[in-house]
């Protein structure tokens, strides 16, 4: 198997708090022999597990990346057992251009693992990540948001694990030791990168996985970032990473995210009329949302309906919207 091209600044194993870069060298007309600098940061302090925060895997969810930008400078090592790695811009390129994909060669980092040593800018990062900083870590929070396009109710999220014994029960506890307001699981659905995700690449490795949408709307909230950050003190308290009275305990509404039911997608292409909003709860055939066409304002609009109960968990974000595009998902309290 080929290795990674990607050659990191900082030694993975060295005691104390290093900061730098993996170096993705790129060679572009403005710069022959230069590199991509993906910033990454691993505080090491004696013997204990290893946590993998990253943020920036999607450019526009902000709120992650603003966590572990203020949690790469105020972490040290004497706060903690064992050692925290930080990748708080994943997908560097896209965190600078505040965008979902690369605008390299498009790629949306977290549909490319396992990646590919050789391959793109994008699939080079998703190699490094799962088959060196997965690789290392005990534990994986990978902070996402809505991001531009969607807005979410501030929460965590596992996938559904039960291929190894115990491992579900130990997500669950991970989910709820995090402490957002509300978490939920996750089934693979179409179009959401079954097995491409970083939680894929945890699941390959044998790792735990936890992840997050944290708001969104292109935007950070207090809120939201409060959440995330505390979410963080409790998961490195809940590895024993750092001291137990550090956690932060609150209580989290478990939601399941199930099949195609729980969705809904525009049915025209047109202007967005959402007639409810993330909190809301809502039975089936309630309608969601009417697609109106102003260019021909007399026109009829067309309803969508929801095919089931729930909680309005996603809402979409821009205003005009084309057939396919994602409106809303639900959530349904799952009793764990
Ligand atoms: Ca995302």
């Amino acid at each position: 198997m080929s290795k990674t091209a990607l050659v990191p600044e900082v030694d993975f194993d060295a005691a104390g708090a290093q900061y730098g870069f993996l170096r993705l060298f790129h060679s572009v007309h403005r710069s022959a022999y230069g590199y991509i600098p993906i910033p990454i940061v691993v505080i090491r302090n004696g013997t204990g597990p290893t946590a993998l925060f990253l943020s920036g895997t999607h450019g526009d969810e902000y709120e992650g990346q603003v966590a572990l930008c203020n949690l790469a400078r105020t972490l040290k090592p004497e706060a903690i057992q064992g050692r925290v790695i930080l990748l708080p811009a994943a997908n560097l390129p896209a965190a600078i251009a505040g965008t979902r994909t690369s605008p390299i060669d498009a790629g949306n980092l977290n549909r490319l693992f396992p990646g590919d040593a050789q391959g793109s800018v994008t699939e080079q990062i998703a190699y490094y990540i799962e088959h060196e900083l997965v690789a290392r870590a005990d534990m994986v929070v990978d902070l996402h948001s809505g991001g531009s396009s969607l807005h979410y109710v501030p929460s965590a999220l596992i996938g559904q694990d039960d291929e190894i014994p115990d491992r579900q029960a130990r997500l669950v506890a991970a989910l709820k030791a995090f402490a957002a307001p509300i978490g939920y699981v996750g089934h693979s659905q179409p179009g959401q990168g079954a097995g491409r995700t970083t939680s894929g690449a945890a699941q390959r490795a044998g790792k735990l996985a936890l992840g997050s949408e944290l708001g969104g709307s292109g935007a950070v909230t207090t809120a939201a970032l409060r959440i995330a950050e505390r979410g963080l003190r409790n998961i490195l308290a809940h590895m024993g990473i750092t001291d137990a009275h550090t956690a932060e305990p609150g209580p989290t509404r478990i939601l399941d995210v199930g099949g195609p039911a729980y969705f809904v997608y525009a049915p025209g292409t047109g202007l967005f009329e959402p007639l409810v909003e993330p909190g809301d709860t809502v039975s089936a055939g309630q309608p969601a949302a009417r697609i109106h066409t102003p260019e021909t304002p007399w026109a009829p609009a067309e309803t969508v309906h929801f095919a089931r109960d729930g909680f309005v968990l996603c809402k979409r974000v821009p205003g005009r919207t084309m057939r396919g595009d994602c409106l809303f998902h639900l959530g349904t309290d799952l009793n764990w």
